[in-house]
C-alpha cells in the first residue's frame, strides 16, 4: 500500500544542510497497524507531512496504491488526500462547532449529503465513545475526548489510511491507552493505520510493527514489539490500565468491542484485553513525567539500537520464511473452500438464530469470565504478586505454561498453523487470550478448522 524508497528531505540551511529524513525505505502493506517511534526532532512529521503530499520529497520515490505520490499534480493531491484520516497531537478541532458538528463539517466539505451525514456521525462518535457528548464544544471535553473527536472525523469518509500524528502527546496514560485502543479497534475493521509516537512504547504491548527513527533515519523495523522492549513509561501506562480494570467497567470500550462485524475486513488478534475506565482530565497533567521518562527512553533505546539492528535482520530473514511457507500452504488449499464455505453459511445462518436466544445468558457469562481472565493476564503482565482463590492459580499456571508453548506444538494441519501465525498467534496463551470468537475471524480458516483448534486448545488446557 505504501512505499518508501530511498526518501531524504532535506532543507537548505547557512553552513550544511539539515536532513529532516535520510535515504528511508520502508513499506507498510494494507490492514497493517504500524508505530513509528523516536525521539523529538527524529523527522517522524516529516515522514508523515511526505507522506499527504504536505512536501515532496527532495530525493526518492514514495508509492501510494502503487502510484508514484511525489509526482501528483494538484487534482491529484486532492484526491490522494480524501483517501486518509490524520489526526494530530493539538487534536485540531474548529472550537465553534460541537462534537457532532465537527464530524459532519467533514463529510460536508467531502459532499456526503445531508441524509448520510445524520445517520453516519451518531455512529461514529458512538465508535469513539463520545454517543453521550455529542453537542459538547471542544472546550467542554477533555483532552482524551477531543482526540475522539478528531478520530471520528479523521475516519469520517471511510480512508484507506488513518495517520496519527503523535495522538497521544497531550493526554495522560489513561487517555493515551484508550486512544490506541480505539485506532486498534478500527485497524481491526480493515484500516490501515500508521501512528507515530515518541516515547510510548505502548506500542510493544500490543505486538504491533514498530518503526524507528533517530535523526532522519530509519534505525529500526520490527515486526513485533514484545514485553521485554517495554520502556519505563509504558510500563506505566500499562499499569495505569490494568489497575483500571478492578474498577468499574467502562461501557464506552464494551461498545466499540461489538461493532458490527461486517465492517471487519481483516483480523488481528487483540493482544490484550483490557478495559480501561474513561476519566476526566487535565491537559498537561502529566507533563513532567513525561520528560523524565523520555530521557529514559532515549538513553536505553540508545543502547538496544546496535543489538536491535541484528535482531532485526535476523527477524526480517525468519518473517520472509514463514510467510513463503504461508503462502505455499493457502495456495494448496483453495479448492476444499468453495464447498466448505457454502456449508459454513448454512451453519452460520442457523447458529446466529441460536445465538440470538442465548446472548443475554452469555454475556453474564462472559462478563464474569472475563473479569477473572482480564483481571489474571493483566496481573502477570504487571508482575505484581497476587491473591488468587484455587481456580485462579490453576488458570494462571496454565497461562503461563501457555505462553511458552509455540501454537507447532499443538496437533494442527499445516493449513491451520499457517492461518493462525498469518493471524499473529504465535503462543497457546495467544489463542487462550483472544478466545475462539476472536480466533473464528482469522481468514481462511474453516469452521472444522476451528473446530480442531479449539479442541486442541482444550486438550492442552486439560492435560496442564
Ligand atoms: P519529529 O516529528 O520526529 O519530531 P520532524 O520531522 O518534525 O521531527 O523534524 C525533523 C527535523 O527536521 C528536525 O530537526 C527539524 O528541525 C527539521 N525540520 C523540520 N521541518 C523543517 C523545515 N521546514 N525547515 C528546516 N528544518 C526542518
Ligand atoms: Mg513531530
Amino acid at each position: 500500500m505504501i512505499q518508501f524508497l530511498s526518501v531524504t528531505k532535506s532543507y537548505p540551511a547557512a553552513e550544511e544542510n539539515i536532513f529532516a529524513v535520510e535515504d528511508v525505505s520502508f513499506e507498510i502493506e494494507e490492514g497493517e497497524f504500524v508505530f513509528l517511534v523516536g525521539p523529538s526532532g527524529s523527522g517522524k512529521t516529516t515522514l508523515i507531512k511526505m507522506l499527504i503530499r504536505e512536501i515532496i520529497p527532495s530525493e526518492g520515490k514514495i508509492f501510494f496504491n502503487d502510484e508514484d505520490i511525489t509526482r501528483f499534480k494538484r487534482q491529484q493531491v486532492y484526491m490522494h488526500r480524501r483517501k486518509i484520516g490524520v489526526i494530530f497531537q493539538d487534536f485540531k478541532l474548529i472550537p465553534e462547532l460541537n462534537a457532532y458538528e465537527n464530524v459532519a463539517f467533514a463529510m460536508e466539505v467531502a459532499g456526503r449529503s445531508e441524509a448520510e451525514i445524520k445517520e453516519h456521525v451518531p455512529y461514529l462518535l458512538d465508535i469513539v465513545g463520545l454517543s453521550n457528548r455529542m453537542h459538547f464544544f471542544p472546550r467542554q471535553l477533555s483532552g482524551g475526548e477531543k482526540q475522539r473527536v478528531a478520530i471520528a472525523r479523521a475516519i469520517s469518509n471511510n480512508p484507506d489510511l488513518l495517520i496519527a500524528d503523535e495522538p497521544t502527546g497531550n493526554l495522560d496514560p489513561e487517555s493515551a491507552w484508550d486512544i490506541v485502543q480505539i485506532l486498534s479497534k478500527i485497524n481491526n475493521w480493515g484500516t490501515t493505520v500508521l501512528m507515530s509516537t515518541h516515547g510510548f512504547d505502548i506500542v510493544n504491548s500490543l505486538h504491533k510493527r514498530v518503526i524507528k527513527m533517530q535523526d532522519g533515519k530509519m534505525v529500526r523495523d520490527v515486526m513485533k514489539g514484545t514485553y521485554e522492549e517495554l520502556d519505563d513509561f509504558s510500563l506505566k501506562v500499562m499499569t495505569k490500565a490494568s489497575e483500571k480494570t478492578s474498577e468499574v467497567k467502562d461501557e464506552t470500550e464494551t461498545e466499540i468491542e461489538e461493532k458490527p462485524k461486517e465492517n471487519k475486513k481483516k483480523t488481528i488478534k487483540t493482544t490484550l484485553k483490557r478495559k480501561s475506565k474513561k476519566v476526566e482530565v487535565e491537559e498537561d497533567e502529566d507533563a513532567d513525567a513525561t520528560e523524565e521518562d523520555e530521557a529514559l527512553v532515549e538513553e536505553i533505546d540508545e543502547e538496544e539500537t546496535e543489538i536491535n539492528e541484528e535482531d532485526n535482520k535476523k527477524e526480517k530473514k525468519e518473517d520472509k520464511a514463514e510467510e513463503d511457507e504461508i503462502e505455499e500452504v493457502e495456495s494448496a488449499d483453495t479448492e476444499d473452500q468453495d464447498v466448505e464455505e457454502q456449508e459454513e453459511e448454512v451453519e452460520e445462518k442457523k447458529e446466529t438464530k441460536k445465538k440470538k436466544v442465548t446472548k443475554k445468558e452469555k454475556e453474564i457469562e462472559e462478563e464474569e469470565d472475563k473479569d477473572i481472565e482480564a483481571k489474571i493476564l493483566e496481573k502477570i503482565d504487571s508482575d505484581e504478586p497476587i491473591e488468587l482463590d484455587e481456580d485462579s492459580k490453576n488458570t494462571k499456571k496454565l497461562l503461563d505454561k501457555a505462553k511458552k508453548t509455540k501454537i507447532s506444538k499443538l496437533d494442527l494441519s499445516r493449513k491451520e498453523l499457517g492461518a493462525l501465525k498469518e493471524g499473529r498467534y504465535e503462543t497457546v496463551a495467544d489463542l487462550i487470550e483472544a478466545g475462539v470468537d476472536e480466533i473464528k475471524k482469522v481468514k481462511s480458516l474453516t469452521k472444522t478448522n476451528i473446530k480442531n483448534i479449539s479442541k486442541e486448545i482444550e486438550n492442552f488446557a486439560s492435560n496442564s
